[in-house]
């Protein structure tokens, strides 16, 4: 899953950007206003987080320009403005949640989980597919009866075909969503992630669509 990290602070940047890639999120870092901007408007993330203080452009203003243009991509907050009308106002401008610096890597990872079940429609913290279950909080996969917990990579090629049972994704579709921007991706490295879930959980787990690409079937 694809995350837009908007900070301009190098070391909390470097930090978000090792924590989130451990827990499997592909990470596209941008430090300023303007390369933020581009980066919104190109989309393909399914969440952005969005510093405040920006040198070339304030996070508000960045907000309000991106939901005016109908950029809906969800957004958290996450500043060191602590004040009530910061908070308000930037929930106001169409954010989706708020978080104050200093905080826990945890509580992060939390509130992120929580706005992609709503933004799924999803009350539930477990992907189902048919005979296949995956946990978005402990990142444990159970398929027919068999379960394990899965790495960062495999997590992250599940959680996107899980994502909605019965949709093929293309090589291309899945390298997008595990991979960050310059990331260098082998050609057969999709091929080896799924080879190793397989490996451990048993080979339907994932179906192969021929010339088409891979799926889950539905539950
Ligand atoms: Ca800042």
């Amino acid at each position: 899953m694809r995350v837009l990290l908007i900070e301009d602070d190098q070391m909390i940047g470097e930090g978000l950007s090792y924590g989130l890639s451990a827990e499997g999120y592909s990470v596209d870092w941008v430090r300023d206003g303007v390369a933020a901007e581009t980066a919104l408007h190109n989309g393909g993330h399914a969440l952005v987080l969005l510093d405040l203080g920006l040198p070339g452009g304030d996070g508000l203003q960045i907000l309000r320009s991106a939901r005016a243009a109908g950029i809906d991509t969800s957004v958290l907050i996450v500043t060191a403005r602590y004040g009530l009308d910061s908070r308000i106002a930037g929930l106001d401008l169409g954010a989706d949640d708020y978080l104050v610096k200093p905080f826990e890597m945890r509580e992060l990872l939390a509130r992120m989980r929580a706005i992609l079940r709503r933004r799924a429609g999803r009350a539930s913290a477990r992907l189902v597919a048919a005979d296949t279950e995956l946990d978005t909080e402990t990142h444990a996969l159970c398929h027919a009866g068999t379960v394990v917990v899965l790495s960062a990579r495999e997590y992250a090629l599940m959680h996107a075909l899980m994502e909605r049972p019965g949709r093929i994704l293309s090589r291309a579709q899945i390298e997008e969503r595990v991979y960050g921007w310059g990331e260098e991706v082998e050609s057969n490295a999709v091929d080896a992630i799924i080879l190793t879930i397989r490996r451990k959980v048993g080979k339907g787990a994932i179906l192969n669509v021929r010339g088409a690409g891979w799926m889950v079937p539905k539950p």
